[in-house]
C-alpha cells in the first residue's frame, strides 16, 4: 500500500540495507532493544522507518498503532530527513513530520516523526511512558552526545515499564521497541552494558556501500588548513570534471570566510566580473584581484559552533596539529612538490587550462547556528551550469545525504565534539568520488582517536547533571548510563548545584557528638534550576544569567559571562617580570621602559572600574572600551590583550544574548555592542551576581579565620597573604596577574579559577565586601 517513484524504487534496490529488512524486521519483532550497524549511505534513517511503516508500525488499528519516532542530533537533520522519506512514500508532510525546538509539522495523523534528541528528551519529561509511539529509534547513536547517551539510559527504563504494564493487561498499553543505529561497528557500550540491557540486544550489521570513494592524504599537515583547504577546491573546480565539492572547516568563521574567498575568486559575480575585465583587456587588474586573495584567513579559534552553543571547548581545537615535521612520509623528494607533479599529470591527461574557468561556483554555508531553513539551501540544486560548493563543519556529516557531491576537501580538525576515527569523512556519501584530506595518513592514524570519546566524559558534569535533573531523573548516581562516570564525580556535581540553588537543600540536625546543621541536597530540581538549565552553558554562568535580570545588568552579566568562558583576554607577562618599581625600570632599555609603563597605565585605567576591587570587572571594562573602538588589532596592541580571545568574546555576547532574548522574550537583552560603563548601583548588583556564581570558589584571608603569626599584622599588598579557599586544604594566594595582588588584602574574595603551581593560585578574583 505504499507507492513509491519510479526513481525512487531504482535508487532504493541499490542500498545496501534493503536486502536486510526480513532479518531486521524479525530481530525488532522478537526483542525489545536491537541494535543495527551500517555506515552513512547504507539507507539507515531513510529506510528502516519505511520498513516499520510497511510492518504496520504507526498505523492506527495496527498491532503497533503508536508513532514510529526517530531522533536525530541535529535539527537539518530531522527536516531534511522527514522530507525525503515523505518523498519516497509520496506521503504529506503532515504523516512523516518532523519536530524540532522551534518548528513541527506534526499533526493527529502522523505516523513517523523525526526530531532532534532534545524534542525527544522534553517529551520524557511530561510522558514518561512515551504511550504515543511504538518504536523508537535513536539514529547516529555512534556520536555519543550527551543527549543519545541519555536518551538510551532512560529508554532503557521505558522498554521495561511498557513491558511489565503490558503484561499486567493495563488497558491500552502495548510494548515499546527501541532501535539504536550506528554508523560505526563500535557498540559494546550498548550492547554489552547488562545495567542498561540485561538481555544482550542483537546486532545487525548492514553490508558496506557499493561506491568506494578514493582517499587522497596529502603528504604533510598544513598547520594553514583553511588556505590549503581554498587552493585545494580551487584546483578540483579549475581541473576536474563537474560534481559537488564538499569542503569540511570546523566552524562557522573559517566557513564564513573561505565562501568569501571562494565567492570573491568563482562566484557567478566575480566571474561575470572577470569577463567584462578581460574584454577590456585589463590584466593589471586581473591580477591584482589574484593576489588580493592570498591574504588574511586566519584558522578561527574564535567562534563557537554547536547546535546551541558550546562553552569551554575552546581548547580543543588546537590539539596536535602542529606536527608538519614529524608526520611527513618517508619519501624527501615527494615532499611539498608531490603534490603538484601529480596534479601536473593530471592536468595534462585531462587536457585543462591551469588557471581559469569560466564555470562559476554556486556556493553555500552549512553549519549549526544558521538559521534552519538556510542550513536547507544545500539540498536545492545548484544552477544549471554552476558547481555546488558546500563549505560545512563536520558535525554535518555523517547524518545528511547531500545530493551530488563528488569530491571532499577535509581539514580533519574537529573543534566539535564528533569526528569518528572508524568512519570519518569516508562515512560521506560520494559516489563514486574522491576524498582530499589537508592532512597525513600518520596524523589520521594516531590523533583521531581522541575524538572518539563519549561526550559525558568530556563535558563539564555539573551541566549534565542539571540538565538530567531538569528531566527529572533524580537518581543520577544510579542513571543506566551506557559510559557511567566517576561517582564521586557526580556527587561533587550534585554539591555544586546545590550550592547554586539549582537543587534543593534539607538541612537536617544530627544527633550525637556533634549537634550541627548538617546540609544534604536533596536531589530535587528548584525553579531556580529549571531556568538555569535552559541555558546550554556551565550552570554557574546559567545562575548569574538568570538573576541578572535587574537594573538593567543583563547586557554587563553577559559579557561577563562571555569573557569568562573564554578567559582572561589581557597578557600579563609584561607585568610579571617585574615590579613596576624604579629600580626594576632602570636596566631596562628606552622601549621596554615605555611600553611597560604604557601596559601599566592600561591595566590601572581598566582596574579603576569597580575601584580597584575585581579582576572581573577590569575585563569589562577592556570589553567595553573595545566595543568602544570599534575592536580591531591597534586597540588590542595598546591595551595589551589578544584578539583573538577579544573577538571570541564579542561573539560570544551575541550568542549569549540571542539565547536570553529566546529564554526571557521580556527580557532586555538584544544585542547591542556597545555599553556604556555600568553605574555604581549596576556594579554593586554584578558583584552580588558573582558571588552567586562563585559560591563555593570563596576564599578568606587565613588570619580572619585562625590564629596565625600574622593575626593583627598590617598588610599593604596581598602578596604571600595565605587564604583559606572552602574544600581546599592548602593555603591559597592571590596570582601575580591580579590586579588585587597589588593592593591591601581583601577578606572575602570570590575567585573564577584556582591553579596549582609551586604553590595554590586564585585567579580572577572579586572582593565581596569593599570597603
Ligand atoms: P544512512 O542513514 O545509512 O547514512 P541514508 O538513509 O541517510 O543512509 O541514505 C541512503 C541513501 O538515500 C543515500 O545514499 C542517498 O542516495 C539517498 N538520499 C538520502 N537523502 C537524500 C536526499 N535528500 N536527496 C536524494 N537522495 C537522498
Ligand atoms: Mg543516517
Amino acid at each position: 500500500h505504499v507507492s513509491r517513484p519510479a526513481d525512487v524504487v531504482e535508487a532504493r534496490i541499490l542500498l545496501p540495507i534493503v536486502t536486510e529488512e526480513q532479518p531486521i524486521m524479525e530481530a525488532v519483532l522478537l526483542n525489545p532493544a536491537v541494535i543495527i550497524c551500517g555506515e552513512t549511505g547504507s539507507g539507515k534513517t531513510t529506510q528502516v522507518p519505511q520498513f516499520l511503516f510497511e510492518a504496520g508500525f504507526g498505523s492506527p488499528g495496527s498491532d503497533n498503532p503508536g508513532m514510529i519516532g526517530i531522533t536525530q542530533p541535529r535539527r537539518v537533520a530531522a527536516m531534511s530527513m522527514a522530507a525525503r522519506v515523505a518523498h519516497e512514500m509520496s506521503l504529506s508532510s503532515s504523516r512523516v513530520s518532523y519536530q524540532i525546538r522551534y518548528d513541527a509539522t506534526v499533526s493527529p495523523s502522523t505516523s513517523i516523526k523525526f526530531m532532534t534528541d532534545g524534542v525527544l528528551l522534553r517529551e520524557l519529561a511530561t510522558d514518561f511512558l512515551l504511550t504515543k509511539y511504538s518504536v523508537i529509534i535513536i539514529d547516529e547513536a555512534h556520536e555519543r552526545s550527551m543527549n543519545t547517551d541519555i536518551l538510551i539510559g532512560v529508554l532503557s527504563r521505558v522498554l521495561k515499564l511498557r513491558e511489565e504494564m503490558w503484561k499486567a493487561g493495563t488497558a491500552d498499553v502495548k510494548p515499546l521497541r527501541l532501535i539504536i543505529m550506528s554508523a560505526t561497528l563500535r557498540v559494546s557500550d550498548f550492547a554489552e552494558n547488562r545495567t542498561l540491557f540485561p538481555t544482550p540486544p542483537p546486532v545487525i550489521n548492514v553490508a558496506a556501500r557499493q561506491h568506494p570513494v578514493t582517499i587522497h592524504f596529502n603528504r604533510r599537515t598544513f598547520s594553514d588548513y583553511v588556505t590549503e583547504a581554498v587552493k585545494k577546491t580551487t584546483k578540483i573546480h579549475t581541473r576536474l570534471p563537474p560534481g559537488g565539492i564538499l569542503i569540511f572547516l570546523t566552524g562557522q568563521n573559517e566557513i564564513t570566510g573561505v565562501c568569501r574567498k571562494l565567492e570573491a575568486k568563482f562566484g557567478v559575480k566575480a566571474l561575470e566580473r572577470k569577463r567584462r575585465q578581460r574584454q577590456l583587456a585589463e590584466d593589471a587588474a586581473d591580477e591584482h584581484e589574484n593576489t588580493a586573495l592570498g591574504g588574511d584567513i586566519r584558522p578561527a579559534q574564535a567562534d563557537v559552533e554547536a547546535e546551541d552553543l558550546e562553552l569551554g571547548n575552546h581548547q580543543v581545537d588546537d590539539l596536535a596539529f602542529d606536527v608538519d615535521v614529524d608526520m611527513v612520509d618517508e619519501d624527501p623528494a615527494a615532499l611539498d612538490s608531490d603534490e603538484d607533479t601529480e596534479e601536473h599529470q593530471l592536468d595534462q591527461e585531462l587536457g585543462l587550462d591551469l588557471n581559469d574557468t569560466d564555470a562559476p561556483m554556486h556556493i553555500v554555508p552549512l553549519y549549526s547556528l544558521l538559521p534552519s531553513e538556510k542550513q536547507m539551501l544545500v539540498f536545492k540544486p545548484a544552477p544549471p551550469g554552476c558547481r555546488l560548493v558546500v563549505v560545512s563543519t563536520n558535525v554535518a556529516e555523517t547524518s545528511l545525504t547531500i545530493p551530488g557531491i563528488r569530491y571532499v576537501v577535509d581539514c580533519g580538525r574537529a573543534k566539535e565534539r564528533r569526528y569518528d576515527i572508524a568512519n570519518g569523512v569516508q562515512a560521506f556519501q560520494v559516489s563514486p568520488g574522491h576524498c582530499y584530506r589537508l592532512y597525513s595518513s600518520a596524523l589520521f592514524e594516531h590523533h583521531f582517536e581522541e575524538f572518539s570519546k563519549p561526550e559525558i566524559l568530556r563535558m563539564p558534569i555539573e551541566g549534565v547533571v542539571l540538565q538530567m535533573k531538569s528531566m527529572h531523573i533524580d537518581a543520577v548516581i544510579n542513571f543506566p548510563f551506557p559510559t557511567p562516570p566517576d561517582r564521586a564525580t557526580l556527587h561533587k556535581a550534585e554539591k555544586v548545584l546545590g550550592h547554586l540553588g539549582a537543587l534543593g537543600v534539607t538541612t537536617s540536625v544530627t544527633k550525637g557528638l556533634t549537634a550541627a546543621g548538617v546540609q544534604s541536597i536533596d536531589g530535587q530540581i528548584t525553579e531556580l534550576g529549571r531556568l538555569m538549565s535552559l541555558f546550554p552553558l556551565s550552570p554557574r554562568f546559567s545562575r548569574m544569567l538568570v538573576s541578572g535580570q535587574q537594573q538593567g545588568c543583563l547586557p554587563y552579566i553577559i559579557s561577563i559571562v562571555s569573557a569568562l568562558s573564554v578567559g582572561d583576554p589581557f597578557l600579563h607577562d609584561e607585568g610579571l617580570v617585574a615590579d613596576h618599581e624604579e629600580e626594576a625600570m632602570e636596566g631596562l632599555e628606552e622601549a621596554d621602559r615605555t611600553r611597560r609603563k604604557a601596559f601599566f597605565t592600561t591595566q590601572h585605567t581598566h582596574s579603576a572600574l569597580g575601584n580597584f576591587t575585581s579582576d572581573v570587572f577590569r575585563i569589562l571594562s577592556v570589553v567595553g572600551a573595545y566595543e568602544f573602538a570599534g575592536g580591531g588589532h591597534k586597540f588590542c596592541a595598546q591595551h595589551f590583550v589578544r584578539p583573538k580571545a577579544m573577538e571570541e568574546i564579542h561573539k560570544l555576547r551575541a550568542q549569549i544574548s540571542n539565547i536570553v532574548q529566546t529564554n526571557f522574550p521580556s527580557a532586555d537583552a538584544g544585542f547591542v555592542p556597545k555599553i556604556l560603563p555600568p553605574t555604581d548601583m549596576q556594579l554593586k548588583v554584578l558583584r552580588q551576581l558573582l558571588a552567586a556564581g562563585f559560591i563555593d570558589q570563596v576564599a578568606v584571608r587565613k588570619d580572619r579565620v585562625e590564629q596565625t603569626s600574622s593575626s593583627g599584622v598590617k598588610f599593604t599588598t596581598s602578596k604571600g597573604v595565605p587564604y583559606k579557599a572552602l574544600g581546599v586544604s592548602e593555603d591559597v594566594f592571590i596570582h601575580p596577574s591580579s590586579l588585587l595582588a597589588n593592593t591591601a588584602p581583601p577578606e572575602y574574595v570570590v575567585f573564577s579559577e584556582l591553579i596549582r603551581t609551586t604553590r595554590v593560585w586564585i585567579k580572577g578574583v572579586t572582593v565581596i565586601n569593599p570597603a
